[in-house]
């Protein structure tokens, strides 16, 4: 058994080697050499050593990377720009522009 601190760098409760990680916080606690194992393999997880003699956290400068933002869904070029129609070609869509929105 070690004595590591884990932080969980993602929004979501994080459960590995038997413990329980609430997002965006850090837990001391004493984990098997297996539980270690896991919580590193998280990607979600930042695991430190504590020195056991003095309890002291090593000095390591982390930040909190919130999860990245799911990326924008991409605009369909043939999609028109003043409602939900979207072309089956360049031309359809001009074609289909010039029809319905004749004023744009
Ligand atoms: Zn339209």
């Amino acid at each position: 058994m070690r004595q590591i601190r884990v932080t969980n760098v993602s929004g979501e409760v994080v459960v590995r080697g038997g413990r329980t990680f609430p997002p965006y916080q850090s837990v001391t606690t004493m984990i098997s050499k297996s539980g270690m194992r896991e919580v590193t393999a998280c990607i979600h997880l930042r695991a430190e050593e504590v020195l056991e003699q003095t309890g002291v956290v090593p000095k390591v400068a982390f930040v909190l990377e919130p999860e990245p933002e799911p990326q924008a869904v991409e605009v369909d070029p043939l999609a028109c720009p003043h409602c939900d129609y979207v072309g089956k070609s360049e031309r359809g869509l001009k074609a289909h522009i010039r029809q319905m929105h004749p004023e744009e």
